[in-house]
């Protein structure tokens, strides 16, 4: 190629570095980029920063690259197949085609080619501006993003809204502006394409070479991502006022892994993120009325357990059920020594084997096994101690019939019976199910 006079001369000179800053991106300033005799060791910190600058020059180079993909993708999109089950769209083609060729993965393929095509199609304000390194491919593809399935007409205007200040601007700084001006200029996009995104949402892990790893929930509702947030900054905070000297930032990230594993959390925090009412508030003080407090009761179990399966994966949902149900049965400890107890010293008979008046309430409360599907009459069945004899007590609130099948299954792995009121009872499976077996007559 034959050069322009100037720049023969420049590149023949000793400080072919001077005055640099006027080129325009392009065959001339890589010219003068590729420096010829001096190494960067030789050139003033104002002439590195210069040499720096001549980012512009990638930016030129993308655009290049840019249009060469979408040329190539219109190619391809003439006499394409596109109503062919069998065989790829020309856009899923060229796609992998050009993955092949620059060795990238399908993903960033497919979004170069979205970019490509939108510049050359429907920004081409963009393009050229990326093209002359007025903007680098950061703010190009900040600008392409954000005007992604706008109307037409509003895609333009935010177009040349944005161009104005893009060169004085970071990408984060265009972003947060251009995004803000979408939003009023078409807000019915705008939502559309949030609820799609939404429905996309997911959580992702990936892994550092510092050995650690990223743990995000991606594609939340703003509102619903800010109120998670703003949960746990609350129970650090509580933290914080109980006297724990370690700054926000380390206690929020102690509190959420211990919150999504289902571990044990400190009162403090424990009682900033409860929004439920514990087992024992549930029934005030007239409710220990078993007509009452059963019904009220059970809805309370059904509710903090279906609470529970919505927020624990599969894997750990038979542990996080069974952990409830026994948290449930505990919290109302001493509502049952109250209501069983009255005023005697000891919670429950003396020994092992119930009064026949204590047998026949049981029997009468429960006419079959205890076991939900089980017809076993309960004359017939043994009155089981549902949490073993001492430390359980031999009491209404812990006897309950069981058939030998039915006695065996809950000593099984996997299983476990709670009786968290006289007669209220839950049965946890190994899948994660439960079961809440009521007093015959509620
Ligand atoms: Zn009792
Ligand atoms: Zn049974």
């Amino acid at each position: 190629m034959a050069l322009p006079v100037e720049i023969a001369e420049i590149v023949g000179e000793a400080r072919e570095w001077e005055g640099r800053g006027w080129f325009p991106p392009g065959p001339q300033l890589a010219v003068c980029l590729s420096g010829g005799k001096e190494s960067l060791k030789d050139l003033t910190d104002g002439e590195l920063l210069e040499v720096a600058a001549a980012r512009r020059q990638t930016s030129w180079a993308q655009a290049r690259e840019l249009a060469a993909i979408a040329e190539l993708a219109g190619r391809r999109a003439v006499g394409g197949s596109e109503d062919d089950p069998r065989v790829l769209t020309s856009h899923e083609s060229v796609t992998d085609e050009v993955a092949a060729a620059l060795t990238v993965t399908g993903n960033a393929a497919a979004t170069l080619v979205r970019l490509a095509e939108r510049l050359a199609v429907e920004l081409p304000g963009t393009r050229e501006a990326l093209e002359a390194g007025r903007i680098d491919l950061a703010k190009a593809r900040v600008i392409c993003d954000v005007t992604e399935s706008l109307p037409a007409d509003a895609a333009e205007r935010l177009e040349t809204a944005a161009l104005e200040k893009a060169p004085a601007q970071t990408s984060g700084q265009l972003r947060r502006r251009i995004t803000r001006m979408a939003r009023h200029l078409a807000p019915e996009a705008v939502e559309e394409r949030k609820r799609d995104a939404v429905r996309g949402r997911r959580l992702e892990v990936w892994d550092n070479s510092s050995g650690t790893a990223n743990l995000a929930l991606c594609d939340l509702p703003l509102e619903d991502a800010h109120a998670v947030y703003n949960k746990i900054s609350a129970a650090a905070r509580g933290l914080k006022h109980e006297g724990d000297a370690r700054s926000l930032g380390i206690l929020r990230v102690e509190l959420a892994p211990r919150l999504l594993s289902g571990a044990e959390l400190p009162d403090a925090a424990r009682a900033l993120l409860v929004e439920e009412p514990g087992a024992a508030e549930e029934l005030s003080a007239p409710q220990v009325d078993d007509d009452v407090a059963v019904p009220a009761l059970a809805a309370m179990v059904e509710r903090r357990l279906a609470h529970v399966r919505a927020r624990v994966s599969l894997d750990a949902l038979p542990v996080a059920v069974r952990r409830a149900a026994q948290r449930i049965h505990d919290e109302l400890a001493e509502r049952r020594d109250a209501v069983c107890q009255g005023d005697d010293e000891e919670h429950g008979r003396p020994g092992y084997r119930p009064p026949a008046a204590l047998r026949r309430e049981v029997e009468e409360r429960h006419g079959t096994c205890v076991f939900p599907s089980c017809n076993q009459p309960s004359r017939r069945c043994d009155l089981d101690h549902t949490i073993s004899w001492r430390p359980g007590p031999t009491c209404r609130c812990n006897l309950a019939p069981l058939c030998r099948r039915h006695h065996r299954l809950k000593q099984s792995p996997g299983w476990s019976l709670f009786q968290i009121w006289p007669g209220l009872l839950i049965w946890t499976t190994p899948a994660g199910a439960w079961y809440i077996v009521r007093p015959d007559r509620t």
